[in-house]
């Protein structure tokens, strides 16, 4: 649904608490800001959404490989990307709002920002830096100094040529990777949105820099028809092309994704063409020949690059954003997460009616050990099926199975669907071709 407040926040955040989908990061300690836990129905979605991924990009191509890097690589891949660049050790302020960064001699601080025209929006200058610091070993000292990485990209461009030498591809493909990256942000928040620790997916595709405009469309349309398969409205999805004086430096173009989260339009994903900029820089940088020769024309060159990249978090986010719902049924309401089947953590819950009737119960056990064979099922017994139902919708399952006393007579179960809450009977045996059919990609 989607409603612009900070009350629906609120509310899908107290939801997530509660039911199991994030909670706030070492809470017994107080907690650490801005830190958050995906509890067991948040890391079904998070798995779901990132298995997904893999599936659609990875899997199903024959053009696009997958690498599962390093977190800390050595810090000379940092230098050459840019990342402990000059720009980073200035003295910078952040635009609470937007959220881009400003070296201080650049502005007036009373000025509005010059991105997004908010005034008063500024943090404290900063020296600043976004790539997390760690010590290797056991001595702290500069030597032993490294980062924990600050995008999951650079792992792409630096096993550029072992992916190459390894795998037999040509020019156009692709190297994929989903991981952690860490970031020093200044002004972290709204929950999972901005966080200094998250998780991403993205993909390097290989170019000849003469396609980049027909590749740079090309991918803008796979990533549309990600978003679909997540169920998103389109409505509450824009592409702003970003300008070429607020681009990176390496980036030729640039379209960010937006959302309509409930605090705001902000982004999502990104797409961006990088030309050969970082292949280019670890091949000075190391020394290491980055070119590409193609086995049947022998044309050698550094091959440019189009990146689609996509915010683990971010994703799982804008779809609980997304599917959250309040309504009104006769004098009573629900909050059911209309996730799009696929994505449900739980497909199908097993209830038997009663919990003292062994019979019922046995019955019900039988039917969850077969489901859970194939689907991510859950079983419960507690409280009233009415109860029982609410909670099911309130994380998202679709179906939900009932074994009640017509059962042990004429082998049917109730069957009840979370969208229109209709109830039909099918019987026993019929109930693998039932949910193949009404459950099928999941
Ligand atoms: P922003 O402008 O919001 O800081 P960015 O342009 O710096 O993001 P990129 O460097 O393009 O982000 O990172 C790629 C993707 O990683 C983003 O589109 C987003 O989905 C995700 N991402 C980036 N920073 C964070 C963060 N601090 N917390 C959660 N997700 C993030």
């Amino acid at each position: 649904m989607v409603i612009n407040s900070q009350e629906t926040m609120e509310k899908i955040v107290s939801l997530c608490k509660r039911r199991g989908f994030v909670y706030p990061g070492s809470e017994i300690y107080g907690g650490l800001a801005n830190s958050w836990d995906y509890g067991p129905y948040g890391t079904e979605l998070k798995n779901n959404i990132k298995q997904a991924w893999w599936k659609m990009f990875v899997k199903r191509r024959d053009d696009v490989v997958g690498i599962d890097a390093a977190l800390i690589m050595n810090p000379k891949v940092w230098e050459a990307s840019g990342h402990l660049g000059a720009g980073f050790s200035d003295p910078l302020v952040e635009c609470r709002n937007c959220h881009e960064r400003f070296k201080v001699d650049q502005l007036n601080l009373k000025d509005p920002c010059p991105s997004c025209g908010k005034k008063g929006m500024f943090t404290e200058p900063r020296q600043f830096n976004v790539l997390m610091k760690t010590f290797l070993g056991v001595v702290e000292g500069e030597k032993s100094a490294a980062y924990l990485r600050g995008e999951t990209a650079q792992a792409m461009f630096v096993d550029f040529k072992l992916v190459l030498n390894s795998n037999r591809q040509r020019v156009p493909f692709g190297i994929a990777q989903i991981g952690k990256a860490f970031r020093n942000e200044i002004t972290p928040g709204n929950y999972i949105f901005r966080t200094r620790e998250f998780e991403q997916m993205e993909i390097e595709y290989f170019i000849r820099a003469k396609d980049w405009k027909k590749q740079f469309d090309y991918w803008l349309e796979q990533m549309k028809g990600w978003m679909d398969f997540l169920g998103l409205n389109k409505k509450h999805i824009h592409f702003r092309e970003i300008a070429e004086d607020e681009r990176a430096h390496y980036s030729k173009r640039t379209i960010d994704i937006e959302y309509d989260f409930p605090f705001g339009t902000k982004e999502l994903y990104g797409l961006a063409y990088r030309t050969n900029f970082d292949l280019k820089n670890h091949q000075s940088a190391s020394g290491q020949d980055m070119s590409y020769t193609d086995p049947v024309t022998n044309e050698k060159f550094i091959p440019h690059v189009i990146e689609p990249t996509f915010g683990v978090d971010r994703s799982v986010l804008a779809v609980l954003c997304e599917s959250y719902a309040e309504e009104k049924i006769k004098d009573d309401e629900r909050v059911v997460l209309r996730f799009p089947k696929h994505l449900a953590p739980i497909k199908i819950a097993v209830f038997p009616l009663l919990k003292n009737k062994s019979e019922l119960v046995k019955k019900a056990q039988e039917i969850y050990d077969d489901l859970r064979e194939k689907y991510m099922c859950e079983f419960d017994d507690n409280g009233n099926i009415g109860k029982r139902y609410r909670r099911q919708d309130e994380i998202g399952t679709p179906y939900c199975v009932t074994i009640d006393f017509d059962t042990l007579e004429n082998k049917t179960v109730t069957v009840r669907d979370r969208d229109t809450m209709k109830q039909e009977r099918v019987v026993i045996a019929d109930l693998n071709t039932f949910f193949h059919d009404h459950l099928s990609g999941c």
